[in-house]
């Protein structure tokens, strides 16, 4: 089975998937006594959306955080993870998880829990792709697919969805009149670094904001001079995210907005928030557009309770003012601030390139293209050298569209042999907040630590 919508998957990436083949996977699915591993995830609910629709019944969940049975929206028992013991080689176990990592991390404690003469493993990840395809080619079939919101927060690489792209393409025209071009580099999606300052330390921000030291917010004609550079090139960027440090720190942010907004070429516009900064009614207004969606980043299982309680204030605020909002609650990170040259082969480095969850989260910061946070960060602590990246300043349409083409067809990057990834990060508590003394502490252990 495991096999069967592997093999299913890589077709459907190479568009020679069969309808045949799909059915024989929900067929295998339908007939099979299915739980969930990590069933109280964000995975996991996308993944039970989808299997409830198709009508295939889940019976029951496993995960970390329960410490009892629990019941769940979709109305089945979610039991502690050790209990997984219980099940037999006839059941299916889907592991829910969001990336290849917490994967394997996931199949390290259901092998230790039952002894390794467990259930059937799936890689819930690669389900949930599969079938979130198959329900989005619904969606456009019945042409309900006319609110970015359905999109998001479930599709795990929206910005590669043929469905996604002519949504936002068809949004963008509605607010600027436009024909989408057909020649240029194919690249689609990246996140726009606006500044370094943020009002929260977590200990392991992706962005590495408490370690910066300068703390610079980009100015607002940087990043439309960037961005102009950037779509330039391209056929179209159908997704860019706001991102920081926080961006409803920045001075500008309205502004900025409403100049994006202005910008041809450019589709959909998550900005990110960590929620605990009011946005002043000016960015209210800037930020309700059919094509702007605010992601709350909502950390409360890390914050006091008046952090808690802004978060509530700002989200109510924003959908006041008819902004639409989703709230992702992660409850962990890996730690990625380490950079510490690894030993991994060049053949594992390509799989874990092509596996790796932050592979798809293009950052752009300056004039600078990287392929990752990881990348950018590293560089910006001088802890990785600058390589595999795009300069947008320095060279003309043409040869971005050129370095573009590269850029993407890189099998890894060099930033790959200093990440934590591909040797497996610690997980750890998402958003665990670091006193200024410690901030400098893991400072120093960074500078002592040798590229
Ligand atoms: S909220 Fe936390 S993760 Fe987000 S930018 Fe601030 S410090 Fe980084
Ligand atoms: S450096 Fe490589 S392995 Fe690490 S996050 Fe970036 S792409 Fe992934």
């Amino acid at each position: 089975m495991d096999e069967l919508y592997q093999e299913y998957e890589r077709l459907m990436c190479e568009g020679r998937a069969s309808e045949h083949m799909l059915d024989a996977v929900l067929h295998e699915l339908a007939n099979k006594p299915i739980y969930i591993y990590g069933a109280l995830g964000r995975t996991a609910t996308l993944l039970m959306l989808r299997l409830n629709e198709l009508a295939i019944s889940i019976k029951g969940g496993f995960d970390r955080r329960s410490s009892s049975t629990v019941t769940n929206g979709l109305h089945f028992a979610v039991k502690p993870s050790e209990q997984v013991s219980e099940l037999s080689e006839e059941d299916v176990l889907v592991l829910a998880a969001g990336s290849a990592e917490l994967f394997r991390s996931m199949q390290f404690e259901v092998n230790k829990f039952s002894a390794g003469i467990g259930p059937k493993i799936i890689d819930g990840r690669k389900l949930t792709y599969v079938l979130q395809n198959l329900h989005c080619a619904n969606l456009a079939r019945e042409e309900k697919h006319e609110n970015l919101m359905t999109c998001i927060g479930y599709h795990t690489k929206p910005f590669k969805c043929e469905y996604f792209m002519r949504l936002t393409e068809r949004l963008a025209s509605k607010e600027i009149p436009q024909d989408i071009k057909t020649d240029g580099s194919t690249f689609n999606s990246v996140g726009y670094l606006i500044g370094e300052w943020c009002n929260l330390k977590c200990a392991q921000c992706c962005e590495a904001v408490p370690y910066l030291d300068s703390k610079e917010m980009v100015s607002i004609d940087e990043i439309v001079a960037d961005l102009k550079k950037l779509t330039a090139s391209i056929t179209f960027l159908h997704r860019l995210d706001i991102v920081g440090g926080e961006p409803f720190a920045h001075r500008n942010i309205a502004a900025i907005i409403k100049e994006i907004r202005k910008l041809p070429g450019i589709g959909y516009i998550a900005v990110f928030t960590n929620g605990t900064i009011m946005p002043s009614d000016e960015l209210c207004a800037a930020l309700a557009s059919e094509r702007v969606i605010v992601t709350n980043s909502d950390y409360s299982q890390s914050l006091n309770d008046a952090q808690k309680k802004k978060i509530k204030d700002t989200i109510e605020k924003l959908k006041r003012h008819g902004v639409q909002v989703v709230q992702i609650a992660d409850r962990y990170w890996f730690d990625l601030i380490q950079f510490q040259r690894n030993t991994v082969n060049d053949q594992e480095l390509e799989k874990n390139y092509r596996d790796c969850f932050l592979e798809s989260c293009r950052r752009l910061y300056r004039g600078t293209l990287f392929h990752c946070a990881v990348q950018a960060n590293g560089v910006k602590l001088g802890r990785i050298p600058k390589t595999n990246v795009v300069e947008l300043h320095t060279a003309c349409a043409e040869e971005i569209r050129r370095q573009l083409d590269v850029f993407e067809s890189e099998r890894f990057i060099e930033s790959c042999r200093y990440c934590a990834l591909p040797i497996g990060a610690k997980e750890v508590q998402a958003a665990l907040q670091l006193k200024d003394g410690k901030i400098r502490t893991r400072q120093k252990q960074l500078d002592a630590s040798t590229v």
